[in-house]
């Protein structure tokens, strides 16, 4: 494909004569328009090259790194043939209709994630306590929940007060957890909200935590892809690859009247009419933007991000799981949230036990996971003294202080404002899952990338 390019030496000029070039061509679209450029080779930056494929534009990605996936990251390396794990982005809830929409054009099924068959258990105090319904879990544990608090699954906690709550404005005041205690969480109650909604609730703005919540909630059980998360994006780069530039990080954004010029690390300068960026908040900040920063960068910098969620894997044998009566779900307040098998085994009755930490729990797991796989096994055993054959073998991406990456979720302060409409700055447009409704999902990378697009080819049919 070609495209708009320059050396460094040309950059300048290339710079210099934005105003005039930018008109220029503005006054030529039709067979000269330039290729959308876009920046950032995750599920956003990748649905954002599909669509504008579709709709028969041309369009060029540049990822920073060898890898295109993102958050999306499936891990095969050190597992038996025809094991995974999934390092990021996973359950697909069935409310999430574009993944399911895109599943289904690339012919990958999806699997259902039994989470609430069987019984539950939960590790408390040393013990693993069997439950199926609230009421079975012992008073040890429900000691402090509200009597009506008591009669809802206490993991789920955040859901039940979020459903009959009214909606809250998008400027209300509160932290999550100030207005969860106005509705009447106890303190009891705190410590299920804290250890199993999706967010730290002091840590993000009531109208936020809301929104999640409630999608949360009426996404009823989740699914899986099959075969694999990165099933999905490792599709559309196939589809695409000819329009992908691989190990270009992009540097600088210079922004003209009508045009943008991108500098990656090699110096090289790279135009275009319009410039999606398809990156995390961590990694759209740290871009050098001349003349100055987007104004919608200004607002997105209040919020922070936070790698809140963390995944390890350890192979097992699926028997031993099946013979202690152990369903797909293990949480506990001094365990890591949640730990599940996955839907899928191979046949040698090996399967992958994942766990997840959130909020607090992640800093003991990275702890574990920086002083290497021995350590993270040593703290498995000791927190699932029944398993014998735990053998770990795989580690997640260490998303919080990868630079590419930036954290995986944002979250934004209690009184700004929650999710925006599209995003444009003259020639650039923003995309990406952090700046969706549903941020933290891919669906979110999805409903971005459709916001991008259908403004892309407003702006230019
Ligand atoms: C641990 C974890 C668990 C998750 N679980 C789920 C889940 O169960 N279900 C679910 O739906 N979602 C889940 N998610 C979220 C989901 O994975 C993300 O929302 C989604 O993949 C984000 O896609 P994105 O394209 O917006 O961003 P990213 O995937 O972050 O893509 C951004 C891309 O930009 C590249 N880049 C960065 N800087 C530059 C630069 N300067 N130049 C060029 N390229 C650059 C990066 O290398 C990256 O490839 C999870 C995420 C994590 C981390």
């Amino acid at each position: 494909m070609k495209y708009w390019s320059s050396s460094r030496r040309d950059f300048l000029k290339t710079v210099a004569g934005l105003a005039v070039s930018g008109k220029l061509l503005a006054q030529t679209r039709g067979p000269l328009q330039r290729p959308v450029l876009i920046v950032g080779g995750g599920l956003a930056g990748l649905a954002v090259l599909d669509a504008l494929k579709a709709a028969g534009r041309q369009a060029v990605l540049f990822e920073a790194s060898a890898r295109l996936g993102g958050r999306i990251l499936t891990i095969r390396d050190g597992l038996e043939p025809g094991l995974r794990a999934e390092a990021g982005g996973e359950q697909v809830m069935r409310s999430h209709q574009r993944v399911h929409r895109l599943a289904g054009d690339l012919r990958i099924p999806l699997i259902d994630y039994p989470i609430l068959e069987g019984d539950l258990v939960f590790r408390h105090r040393g013990r693993m306590l069997r439950f199926r319904l609230p009421s079975d879990l012992p008073a040890d544990l429900t000691d402090g929940l509200s009597p009506w608090e008591k009669t809802r699954w206490p993991h789920r906690l955040h859901l039940a007060y979020t459903v009959n709550a009214d909606p809250l404005a998008d400027d209300d005041p509160r932290n999550a957890l100030q207005w969860l205690r106005d509705l009447g969480l106890s303190r009891r109650g705190e410590t299920f909200v804290r250890a199993f909604a999706a967010v730290d609730p002091e840590q993000i703005s009531a109208a936020h935590f809301q929104r999640i919540a409630r999608r949360e909630a009426t996404g009823g059980n989740s699914q899986a892809l099959a075969g694999g998360s990165d099933r999905l994006t490792e599709a559309l780069v196939a589809r695409h690859a000819q329009s992908i530039r691989r190990n270009t990080p992009i540097r600088s954004v210079v922004i003209g009247e009508n045009t943008a010029t991108l500098l990656d690390a090699a110096g090289e300068a790279h135009v275009a009419d319009q410039v999606v960026l398809a990156l995390p908040l961590g990694p759209l900040l740290a871009l050098d933007y001349r003349p100055g920063r987007p104004r919608w960068l200004s607002r997105w910098g209040e919020a922070r991000v936070v790698a809140h969620e963390l995944k390890v894997h350890a192979q097992v044998d699926a028997r031993e799981f099946a013979a202690l009566g152990i369903r797909q779900h293990i949480m506990g307040f001094e365990f890591p949230r949640m730990t599940w098998l996955l839907p899928e085994r191979s046949a040698n009755g090996k399967a992958v036990l994942s766990t997840t930490a959130v909020n607090r729990h992640l800093a003991r797991l990275q702890e574990a996971r920086f002083r290497g796989v021995q350590d993270m096994e040593r703290l498995l055993r000791q927190q699932l003294p029944l398993l014998r054959t735990l053998a770990v073998k795989t580690r997640g991406e260490d998303w919080e202080h990868n630079p590419l990456i930036g954290g995986a979720y944002t979250y934004v302060p209690a009184g700004s404002r929650g999710s925006p409409p599209v995003q444009r700055e003259g020639p650039l447009v923003l995309a990406g899952s952090d700046y969706s409704d549903y941020s933290g999902w891919m669906e979110g990378a999805l409903q971005s990338a459709e916001a991008a697009v259908s403004e892309i080819l407003r702006y230019s049919p």
